[in-house]
C-alpha cells in the first residue's frame, strides 16, 4: 500500500482525472499546472497551457482589475462555483462549471480549479432523457435569465445567466425579490408591478412586462421579462413564480434610431413633415383648448435653386444649415422649426399674435442677411420670404392656417421676395371672435 501511495501515485490520479484540473497563481492568474485532461480539452500541448493564464482562456474574464475581484471572492467564499465558458485552441467556446479552493503549498497559496465540461455533461443527461440536462442546458446556455421567485418568503433564485446578463459575479445578486425590484428604472416599476400583480391576481394568464434594468455597473439595459404562477396555495394565492428575462437592449436602441430617422430630417436635423405635422395637430389643440392665439410662418428661401446652379448642390446644402443654425439660434424653447420640403420651413410660434410673429421674423430675415455664409473666402448671402397666418385671426384649423400662410407667402415672392407678409383672409371668427 505504501508502495502505491507515491508520489507517482498521485500524479497518476491527477492525470487519470476525468474533469479539467487547474493549479493557478492567485496574484498573476498564471496557470501553473494542468492535468491532461485539461490541455487536451482545449486543443494545446501540456507547455503551451502553461504559457496561458485565465484571462487568456475565460472569455468571461474581462481584465485583470475583473480577475482580482474574482479571486477576492474565491477566498471568501470556497470552494467557489463559476459557470462560465472555456475558450478552444481553434477559437471556439464551451461551457464549464468550475470549482476554485485555496490550497497552501510551500508557503503560498495557489487556486485549484477543477471545470467541468457542461456540453459534456447535458448530452450524457440527455442520453438519459433526464429533464435535468435540458434545464441545466436552459440555465446556463440559453441567452435568456431565468428567475424563481417564492412569493411567501421573497427569495428568488436568479440564474447564472440572469446575473450574466446583469454583469454580476455568480455569487453576487442577493438572492430576494428587493434586489430585483431595487434594479427595476424608477420609471418603469408601477407599470412593472401593476402587470405582475394582474397575473398574480389572475387576471391575465402570464405576466409579460418590457423595461429598463440596473446592472452592476450602474447602467440601464432594456429587457422583456415574462412569467406565470407555477403554484398556488389552498386559498389560490401564488406562491411561486417562474419567468425568463431576455435582453433587448439592441433592439430598442434600433427602434429608437429609426424612430429619429422616420421623424427627423437628415440635412438640417429638423423634425421632417410628417413628424411636424403631428406635432402642429398637438400645439393647435393645446391652444385651442387654452384659447391661446398662435402663429404658423412659412419661410421660403428666395431664388434658391440660382443657388444650386451658381455653386452647386452641396453648397445649397450647406445654406440650407447654415439657415437653420441662425434661426435656431434666435428662437425661444417653445416656438419649433420644421423642415416642411425642399429649401421650404414652417415656424410654429405658440402664444403669439401675427404681429408679434412678423416682428420677430423681420429680426430673423435681418439676422440671416447680416450673418451671410462663408464661402470660398467670400461671403454668400441669400434671403428668405415668409408668409404669416394666425390662429383664430385666420383659420381654426390646420389645412386652413397653411393655406393662409402659403398664399400669403405667395403674395410676398410676388412682391419682390425678401419680404414678410401676414395673411389677409379672415376666419369667420373675426365677425364671432372666439375670445
Ligand atoms: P423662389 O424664390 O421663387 O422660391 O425660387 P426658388 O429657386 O427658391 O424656388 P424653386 O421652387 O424654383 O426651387 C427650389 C429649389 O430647391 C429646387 C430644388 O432643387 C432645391 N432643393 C430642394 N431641396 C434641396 C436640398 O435638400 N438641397 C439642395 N441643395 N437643394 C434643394
Ligand atoms: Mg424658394
Ligand atoms: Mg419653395
Amino acid at each position: 500500500m505504501s508502495e502505491i501511495l507515491s508520489d507517482g501515485f498521485y500524479k497518476t490520479i491527477f492525470d487519470g482525472c476525468s474533469d479539467a484540473i487547474y493549479v493557478i497563481d492567485p496574484r498573476t492568474s498564471h496557470i501553473l499546472e494542468g492535468n491532461t485532461h485539461a490541455w487536451q480539452e482545449l486543443g494545446l500541448t501540456r507547455e503551451e497551457l502553461l504559457g496561458h493564464s485565465v484571462l487568456s482562456l475565460q472569455s468571461d474574464v474581462i481584465n485583470e482589475e475583473h480577475w482580482g475581484q474574482i479571486a477576492e471572492e474565491i477566498y471568501k467564499n470556497q470552494p467557489f462555483t463559476f459557470i462560465g465558458r472555456h475558450q478552444h485552441k481553434n477559437g471556439s467556446t464551451f461551457p464549464v462549471e468550475v470549482y476554485t479552493s485555496v490550497i497552501q503549498h510551500q508557503g503560498s497559496d495557489l487556486f485549484v480549479s477543477i471545470a467541468r465540461n457542461l456540453t459534456r455533461t447535458s448530452m450524457q443527461r440527455e442520453e438519459f432523457r433526464s429533464n435535468d440536462a435540458r434545464l441545466a442546458y436552459a440555465l446556463n446556455e440559453a441567452a435568456d435569465g431565468m428567475w424563481d421567485w417564492n412569493v411567501e418568503t421573497g427569495e428568488v433564485f436568479f440564474s447564472p445567466q440572469m446575473k450574466k446578463m446583469l454583469k454580476y459575479l455568480p455569487n453576487e445578486m442577493e438572492p430576494h425579490v428587493d434586489t430585483w425590484a431595487q434594479a427595476v428604472h424608477p420609471d418603469d416599476l408601477e407599470r412593472v408591478m401593476a402587470a405582475l400583480q394582474k397575473h398574480l391576481e389572475g387576471n391575465i394568464d402570464h405576466y409579460e412586462a418590457e423595461y429598463q434594468i440596473k446592472n452592476r455597473s450602474g447602467e440601464y439595459i432594456w429587457v422583456r421579462d415574462r412569467g406565470r404562477v407555477c403554484r398556488r396555495d389552498d386559498q389560490g394565492n401564488a406562491s411561486r413564480v417562474v419567468g425568463m428575462l431576455h435582453d433587448i437592449t439592441r433592439s430598442k436602441m434600433l427602434e429608437e434610431q429609426l424612430r429619429q430617422y422616420a421623424s427627423y430630417d437628415d440635412l438640417t436635423g429638423l423634425l421632417n413633415r410628417r413628424a411636424g405635422y403631428i406635432h402642429f395637430r398637438k400645439q393647435l389643440s393645446y391652444a385651442q383648448r387654452y384659447e391661446q392665439q398662435f402663429t404658423l410662418c412659412l419661410l421660403d428661401l428666395d431664388h434658391f435653386k440660382s443657388i444650386n446652379d451658381a455653386h452647386g448642390h452641396l453648397v445649397g446644402d450647406a445654406v440650407l444649415k447654415h439657415f437653420v443654425e441662425v434661426l435656431n439660434a434666435s428662437l425661444r424653447k417653445s416656438d419649433t422649426l420644421m423642415r416642411w420640403g425642399g429649401e421650404e420651413f414652417l415656424l410654429l410660434l405658440p402664444k403669439t399674435d401675427a404681429k408679434s410673429a412678423k416682428r420677430l421674423v423681420v429680426q430673423l430675415k435681418e439676422k440671416v442677411q447680416a450673418t451671410s455664409m462663408a464661402f470660398e473666402g467670400r461671403e454668400l448671402a441669400y434671403t428668405f420670404s415668409a408668409g404669416l397666418a394666425s390662429f383664430p385671426k385666420h383659420s381654426k384649423d390646420m389645412d386652413g392656417l397653411i393655406s393662409c400662410a402659403d398664399d400669403a407667402l405667395y403674395s410676398a415672392k410676388e412682391a419682390g421676395r425678401n419680404l414678410v407678409i401676414i395673411s389677409s383672409h379672415s376666419s369667420e371668427v373675426e365677425q364671432q371672435p372666439l375670445f
